[in-house]
């Protein structure tokens, strides 16, 4: 087959990761503008993959627009959201996933929102991160078809979490310094 022709033949992809973080922090209501619970999902390593043809990326870890949720995870998400996260039509994305809702006025929060800069789930500095709770589940958890989306910030809370110290960037390093040549 002619692999290379067309990215309308991918096929079904599952997305299988060991478990999860169901995160919870407080973000302001896209609409009241009152604070109300925001909900995300957080993939955690090992990370399977079934049908997909690009590799994994472990840091390509939040789970977005989430369409089928694993029925383990759909339980225990009800348990602690109640209805403030549950599946719902998104006229921007022009499907149903599960987004969040606002307490107060039940105004759907779109995952753009949500996960953008102005919701709770783009840590600026330590206290922002702190503010972000997370339950561990474990699994394994199956997505079918999972949209998932590297976020600098979120994969620093995690690795801050996890007290996982990363080499400073290579840029950093100082060159040695050239010999000036004899006689110059
Ligand atoms: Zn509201």
């Amino acid at each position: 087959m002619a692999e290379s022709e067309g990215n309308d033949d991918e096929g079904s992809a599952a997305l299988t990761c060991a478990g999860v973080y169901l995160l919870q922090a407080d973000g302001t209501c896209y609409s009241c503008k009152q604070s109300t619970p925001m909900f995300g999902v957080m993939g955690l390593p090992p990370f399977a993959l079934e049908g997909g043809e690009y590799p994994i990326d472990e840091d390509e870890c939040m789970f977005r627009e989430i369409v089928e949720m694993p029925a383990q995870l759909a339980e225990a998400i009800r348990a602690s959201a109640g209805p403030c996260f549950r599946p719902d039509f998104s006229r921007t994305a022009g499907a149903l996933y599960w987004m969040n809702h606002c307490k107060h006025c039940d105004a759907k929060q779109g995952d753009f929102f949500v996960h953008g800069p102005d919701g709770p789930f783009w840590p600026y500095d330590e206290a922002q991160m702190d503010a972000i709770q997370a339950t561990r589940l474990d699994g394994p958890f199956r997505f079918v078809d999972p949209s998932t989306a590297y976020s600098g910030a979120m994969v620093e809370w995690r690795d801050r979490k996890h007290g996982v110290q990363r080499p400073p960037p290579k840029a950093a390093v100082p060159r040695k310094k050239r010999k000036p040549k004899a006689g110059a």
